[in-house]
């Protein structure tokens, strides 16, 4: 489960141990990584000899904005997961990239979904980049006030369920953290977001953070392994309230979690207190 409180998580563990350091001896293991450039070589000659300045963010993206005005886009993809390695490790066969530092250890991209994506781009050009430029809200780097917030509610009339999926609207809850954004707001995904009183629509604004923030500070969510029990209540543990939680109480009023389909997906929700 990789969203947006996961990528930040990561950001954070490795912002302080990569600055400054410079990268050699980099390893693509299929060029579908790398697949916004020509071929590997060209990644690799983009990359080579590259110090690292900062570790950003922007919405599920990875920035490592490099020396020459250059950035190296990650996407960590559904699981993938970035890693400080020592020099002389290897990797498993999720291992999609490696690149060693000058003055030593390694970075390792670790992705068992081969969905990740890596790539360099000058910095100028960010911008260019489709998923930098969809517009939507990064709800733990961006400011915006609840009013704000309000207005493009009603300007957009689409179902909570669905603007909550929207990258135009607001980047990287996918499924889990849509679902249990508005558990916690107490509000239908199916609810038309223009019909929000006042009162509702700071319930959604408070929760979007409340959610976010939490998530990060216990070290985002992880991927129950593939094989685990079915019957394992605990399998994403206490945090998660609705999401892949057909059948059990609500936590809040007791009665049982529904999977519902709206126009576009299905959710998860409690079948008595979102109204
Ligand atoms: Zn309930």
């Amino acid at each position: 489960m990789t969203y947006l409180p996961e990528v930040e998580v990561i950001r954070k563990e490795l912002e302080k141990e990569v600055q400054g350091k410079r990268f050699k001896d980099i390893n693509v293991k299929s060029a579908n990584a790398v697949a916004r450039h020509r071929n590997r070589p060209e990644f690799y000659k983009a990359l080579d000899g590259r110090k690292i300045e900062s570790l950003a963010r922007r919405g599920l993206l990875l920035l490592f904005e490099l020396d020459e005005d250059q950035t190296l886009v990650v996407s960590l993809g559904s699981r993938g997961v970035l890693s400080r390695e020592t020099a002389n490790s290897e990797g498993g066969p999720d291992t999609q990239f490696t690149a060693s530092f000058t003055t030593g250890g390694a970075l390792h991209l670790i992705d068992p979904a081969k969905d990740g994506e890596l790539f360099v781009v000058p910095t100028a050009e960010l911008e260019t980049v489709p998923e930098l430029s969809t517009g939507g809200i990064d709800a733990l780097a961006d400011t915006f006030t609840w009013h704000a917030f309000a207005q493009e509610l009603v300007l957009r009339q689409q179902p909570l369920a669905v603007l909550l999926r929207d990258e135009t609207f607001i980047l990287g809850l996918g499924d889990l953290y849509a679902d249990e954004i508005l558990w916690s707001a107490g509000l239908s995904g199916l609810r038309s977001s223009h019909t929000l009183t006042s009162q509702e629509v700071r319930r959604l604004y408070r929760a979007i953070f409340e959610v976010l923030y939490e998530a990060v500070k216990q070290g985002g969510i992880d991927q129950p392994e593939e094989d685990a029990d079915e019957d394992d209540d605990t399998e994403y543990g206490e945090f998660v309230k609705v999401y892949e939680r057909v059948g059990e109480q609500c936590v809040r009023c007791r009665r049982p979690i529904v999977e519902v389909e709206f126009d576009g997906g299905t959710m998860f929700a409690c079948s008595a207190c979102q109204t």
